[in-house]
């Protein structure tokens, strides 16, 4: 028997942080939307990231999304129910030479523009007050708004808060076929068809398959971020801690445990697995510039799957190809703070029609050679 077709105004394809922003957004303002989601709301990347919530070291095209999505987590409470063990204990970006603290100037000065406060460190003072880093870390910079949560509390929480608020959240549930007739989208997933009027592409890193169905295609490709956590140690590391030019982030729970991450795992595209090599190699950094870790046993290693393009942006926007098709994927290691905001963003660009938020460095179409 053929089931009736449902009607949405909005389908969003893809349960992360990213598509349960959107569903929540759009549902708080009053837009009957429907979230699908082949596995479980927030059980990829969205659940299995280090959670750092960090605006320090983006890129500038990056920074008003960022901070526009850094005011929500300030409010996660009466946006999602719970704190997610959000703790804004400031981000420190290690500096290991000269030129590092260079680069560490010059970063603060382009965040300043966009109203980022940093505050550089080195010499004895930088010693004084951080006696628990080892020699390794010359100096560094901290943006004291920046913090931490925890991952598998926050991005399932979007998703209920989504259906509390009235979204239509179907998990196990895989978009397998989408076609736009020239008035509205025919969604298939499981036994059910949908009409809609709007699209959202928030597939994570398999966002490209249907993007590329509807001619935007982007060359994007998969990571498999490396990350580990250590037994609980007595509490010593204050900050969200990372080092210029990337490759060991850390962070200590209240619990005591030190969630870090560095390197590179392993995957075949769907699934991800960590690499003992890895974290092995950036263990011995880490020890470098946290002495406390050296005898620190490790107790669970793990990874994820991300989507990474090759300038490390996102895409977020809409099809230039498809009228009413929104893509938001590729957050290249990064979406985790984002997502709060980049749900408001799509919300702005389905209701509203634009956003105040800059988008041009996002473009879907940036990485084609012929313009759409
Ligand atoms: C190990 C790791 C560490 C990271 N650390 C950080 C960090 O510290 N800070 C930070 O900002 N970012 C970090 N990130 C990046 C961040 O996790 C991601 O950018 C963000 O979670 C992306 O969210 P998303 O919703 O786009 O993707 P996902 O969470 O992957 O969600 C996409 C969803 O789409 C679903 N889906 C795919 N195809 C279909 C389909 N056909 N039908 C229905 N559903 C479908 C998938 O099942 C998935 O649930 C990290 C990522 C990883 C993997």
């Amino acid at each position: 028997m053929n089931r009736p077709m449902r009607q949405y105004d909005v389908a969003v394809v893809g349960g992360g942080l990213v598509g349960s922003s959107a569903a929540l957004a759009l549902a708080r303002r009053g837009i009957r939307v429907l979230l699908i989601e082949r596995r479980y709301c927030g059980a990829q990347a969205s659940g299995v990231n280090y959670g750092g919530v960090r605006c320090q070291g983006r890129a500038a095209e990056q920074l008003p999304l960022a901070l526009r999505a850094r005011r929500i987590w300030d409010r996660l409470g009466e946006r999602i129910g719970i704190d997610g063990e959000f703790v804004v204990s400031g981000h420190l970006r290690l500096a290991r030479s000269e030129a590092d603290l260079e680069g560490l100037e010059a970063y603060a000065q382009i965040a300043a523009e966009h109203g980022l406060s940093l505050q550089l460190m080195s010499g004895t003072a930088f010693r004084r007050r951080y006696p628990w880093l080892g020699a390794a870390a010359v100096g560094g910079s901290l943006c004291s708004s920046d913090g931490h949560a925890n991952p598998r509390l926050v991005s399932p929480a979007f998703a209920r808060a989504a259906r509390e608020a009235g979204a239509d959240v179907r998990e196990l549930t895989a978009l397998e076929h989408a076609e736009h007739d020239g008035n509205r989208f025919l969604l298939r997933a499981g036994e059910q068809t949908y009409a809609v009027d709007w699209l959202i592409n928030a597939a994570g890193a398999w966002a490209g398959t249907l993007a590329e169905r509807f001619g935007d295609a982007v060359p994007m490709k998969p990571i498999y971020p490396n990350m580990w956590v250590t037994e609980p140690l007595p509490y010593f590391l204050e900050h969200n801690l990372g080092v210029f030019g990337g490759g060991i982030y850390a962070r200590q729970v209240a619990r005591g445990n030190c969630v870090i991450g560095g390197g590179r795992g392993h995957g075949d595209g769907d699934f991800a697995r960590p690499s003992s090599d890895t974290t092995r190699a950036v263990m011995r950094d880490a020890c470098a510039l946290l002495p406390a870790l050296r005898d620190a046993l490790l107790i669970r290693t793990w990874s994820g799957v991300e989507g990474c393009t090759p300038d490390h942006n996102p895409i977020i926007g809409a099809s230039r190809r498809v009228p009413r098709l929104l893509h938001a994927f590729g957050f290249s290691g990064g979406g985790f703070l984002l997502a709060p905001g980049v749900g408001e963003v799509l919300a702005d660009l389905v209701i509203d029609g634009a956003t105040e938020t800059p988008l041009d460095a996002f473009d879907v179409n940036r990485f084609s050679a012929v313009p759409a």
